[in-house]
């Protein structure tokens, strides 16, 4: 059986979730720190759940 599932992830550095690879950060997969735009503009500290 063949996994479709193996794609990398890695953790958002602004909500904390994590994220999975997508087709459009192939070319710039290892400078993607955000799993979005959102995300990348907001470039918070604060913990998640945290006000
Ligand atoms: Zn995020």
């Amino acid at each position: 059986m063949r996994k479709k599932h193996d794609l990398p992830q890695k953790t958002c550095q602004s909500c904390g979730l994590p994220f999975t690879w997508r087709k459009k950060w192939s070319k710039v997969w290892d400078e993607v720190k955000y799993c979005s735009d959102r995300c990348r503009s907001e470039r918070k500290r604060t913990a998640p759940g945290q006000p």
